[in-house]
């Protein structure tokens, strides 16, 4: 346990539905887990050693909810160390996402032109085995430090561009209260932030936390969405779920991140089941992750055509609000790219031919005027928002006014070649 930890002025109080009790009893060795599951020796020397690389914590509470003999678990693949974390996977890069380079101060990603991610803790209560931030939970060696939040916050400040800050680490709802309340006071202070955002896994891992104090203190700093990562059906218990009643009943808008799972839910009826049991406890399916490059975790991943298969089963088979967005994080920064079944068959200037998610092959007439470039004829909403009509990426194709013909990306050698011979570099 780190300085951080410790911080959290834990206080011993023998009562398993302390969220500060399920902290200080985590289980970090393999003789803590041997209480809960049965392990062959081959199993322990495994997970000794994947525990070397990458630590291991288990709430008691997450621990109870593993299955005792079988090795397939979903909630116990999750948390269990396993030998293949080891193995240098296909692909596998430290930091995926860019986020460390994308970074202008340190614990702060700028990817999106209106919104940042702020890690304000490296700590968790339960260390995922499938965590993208694998390199960084849980290092002892370095934490996230007041001085770092605020340089953060500083950033936030001097960038009149940014609407939406998304707490994230670690786990944000590991922080005492105190200090969670001081990140947020801090950033709704800055008059252009009008959306704050707490990324946690805590209903799930560590539901206890969620107490009437807590969400007491979140809620004097409205408006505040939460998204969980609830991954499987087994994780709602009677706790998990009082936890998202707490939450929603305090007016937090809650959405839920699942991470693609090769042998935990990659399967149709188990998502769409994980659906409909989010929505029951009020909670919006936002995102499907494409499980991410990190490394060690290749066991884990799947198939892009996994999640496309999965997404076929639910559009139109089920309720709108309760089908996430499948999206793959580009590796190298790119941000999150939505991936879906193809509905689009054809197109031409008069029709566009769609198929249904039975299969039933139907017809769009086009409208036959040009309503699409004229703007309502009193709209005066970009004047006064002062919006610049720059068009980004692949809008300056369709911008009618824009004459570019092609998008060319850095480093083409052709159009190297273009410049040798002519002396000047075009367009395309
Ligand atoms: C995911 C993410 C966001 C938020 O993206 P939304 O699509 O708005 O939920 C912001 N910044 C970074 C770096 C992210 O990875
Ligand atoms: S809670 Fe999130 S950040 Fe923490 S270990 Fe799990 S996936 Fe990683």
């Amino acid at each position: 346990m780190n300085a951080k930890i410790l911080s959290l002025k834990l206080k011993e109080t023998g009562d398993r539905s302390d969220w500060r009790w399920q902290m200080q009893h985590r289980l970090q060795s393999v003789e803590e887990l041997s209480q809960y599951i049965d392990l062959t020796d081959d199993e322990k020397k495994d997970i000794h050693k994947a525990c070397d690389v990458f630590p291991m914590a288990i709430t008691p509470y997450y621990a109870s909810l593993m299955n005792k003999k079988d090795p397939w678990c979903p909630i116990r693949m999750q948390c269990i160390p396993d030998h293949r974390e080891l193995i240098e996977g296909h692909g596998d890069m430290d930091d995926p996402l860019y986020e460390d380079s994308n970074s202008p101060v340190p614990g702060l990603t700028h990817r999106y032109p209106d919104r940042v991610l702020l890690l304000v803790t490296k700590e968790c209560s339960m260390y995922c085995r499938h965590c993208t931030r694998k390199r960084k939970v849980g290092d002892q060696n370095t934490c996230i430090t007041d001085r770092d939040i605020d340089r953060g916050i500083a950033y936030i400040k001097d960038h009149p561009e940014i609407r939406d800050v998304l707490l994230s680490g670690g786990d944000p709802l590991i922080l005492s209260s105190a200090r969670l309340e001081r990140v947020l006071r801090k950033v709704r202070e800055v008059p252009h932030v009008q959306v704050i955002r707490i990324g946690t896994r805590t209903p799930v891992v560590m539901p206890q936390r969620i107490t009437d104090e807590l969400v007491r203190m979140i809620k004097k700093y409205h408006p505040v969405w939460i998204n969980t990562h609830f991954n499987h059906p087994r994780e709602f218990t009677p706790d998990s779920k009082r936890a998202l009643a707490k939450l929603a009943d305090a007016g937090i808008p809650l959405g839920n991140q699942t991470v693609l799972l090769r042998g935990v839910n990659d399967c149709p009826i188990i998502i769409k089941k994980l659906g409909h049991l989010l929505v029951k406890n009020r909670v919006r399916p936002y995102y499907l992750y494409q499980c991410d490059l990190s490394r060690g975790i290749e066991h884990f991943r799947t198939p892009v055509a996994k999640g496309i298969e999965i997404m076929e089963a639910l559009i139109g088979h089920t309720s709108g609000f309760s089908v996430p967005s499948y999206v793959v994080d580009a590796p190298g920064g790119g941000g999150k790219i939505p991936v879906l079944p193809n509905y689009q068959l054809s197109i031409t200037n008069t029709k566009t031919v769609l198929r249904n998610y039975e299969g039933v092959i139907c017809v769009y007439e086009e409208p036959q005027n040009d309503a699409n470039t004229v703007c309502p004829p009193t709209c005066t909403i970009c004047k006064k928002l002062r919006v610049k009509h720059e068009p980004i990426g692949l809008q300056k194709l369709f911008d009618p006014k824009n004459r570019m013909i092609s998008l060319v990306p850095e480093g083409n050698t052709r159009k190297a070649r273009y410049t040798i011979h002519k002396g000047k570099a075009h367009d395309c």
